[in-house]
C-alpha cells in the first residue's frame, strides 16, 4: 500500500507546473508539506476549532465535480449531497468510514486551509521562483497546501483511512 509520502508525491506530480520536476524535488516538498500538516494538528490552539460556524446545505455536486466543503471567513459549509456521494463511493471502494468521520474530516480540512500560513509554508518549501538582483521571489508550490490540509484533517478527524489515500482512490488513481 502507498504511504502518505508516496501519495503526496503523486498529488504534486499530477499538479500543473510540476510535470518536469525531479522525483527527489517532489519528494522533498511532499515531506515538508506533510510535516507542516503534522505540526499544525499538534498545535495547542485547538480551541480555535470552535470559532467557526458550520452550516449544511445541498448543492456541492456540479457535473463531474464534487465539492464536499468550503470555507468563507468564519463559516464552513458542508454540502450534504456531496457527503452522501462521498460516503457511497467510499463504501463501494471498500473503505469503512462513517459519514460522521467523513464530515469531521471535511470540516477539519477547511480549518487547516483557514489556519495554515501560506508564507510560512512557502518559506519552508524554499522554492525560489525568481531571483532579481538582491530580490528573491518566494515561489508557490502548487498542491502543497492540499497535502498539509489532508494531513491535518487526518489527525483531527480520527478518520480510519488517510484522506490522501481516500482522495486518490476515489479519483480513480489507486
Ligand atoms: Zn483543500
Amino acid at each position: 500500500m502507498s504511504t502518505d509520502l508516496d501519495l503526496a508525491v503523486d498529488l504534486l506530480r499530477a499538479t500543473p507546473t510540476h510535470e518536469n520536476r525531479s522525483d527527489g524535488q517532489l519528494r522533498a516538498w511532499a515531506a515538508i508539506a506533510l510535516a507542516y500538516g503534522d505540526e499544525l494538528a499538534a498545535g495547542t490552539d485547538s480551541a480555535a476549532n470552535e470559532d467557526v460556524q458550520v452550516v449544511e446545505r445541498e448543492g456541492g455536486i456540479r457535473r463531474d465535480e464534487i465539492l464536499v466543503a468550503e470555507h468563507h471567513g468564519d463559516t464552513v459549509t458542508v454540502y450534504t449531497d456531496s457527503l452522501t456521494r462521498l460516503e457511497k463511493l467510499a463504501a463501494e471502494n471498500g473503505f469503512q468510514v462513517s459519514r460522521e468521520a467523513l464530515r469531521t474530516a471535511a470540516i477539519a480540512h477547511e480549518l487547516a486551509h483557514r489556519r495554515l500560513d501560506v508564507r510560512e509554508l512557502n518559506r519552508r518549501l524554499g522554492h525560489t521562483a525568481l531571483r532579481l538582483g538582491p530580490f528573491r521571489m518566494r515561489g508557490h508550490v502548487a498542491g502543497a497546501e492540499e497535502i498539509a490540509a489532508h494531513r491535518f484533517a487526518h489527525h483531527r478527524s480520527g478518520l480510519g483511512v488517510s484522506p490522501l489515500l481516500l482522495t486518490a482512490a476515489l479519483a480513480g488513481g489507486n
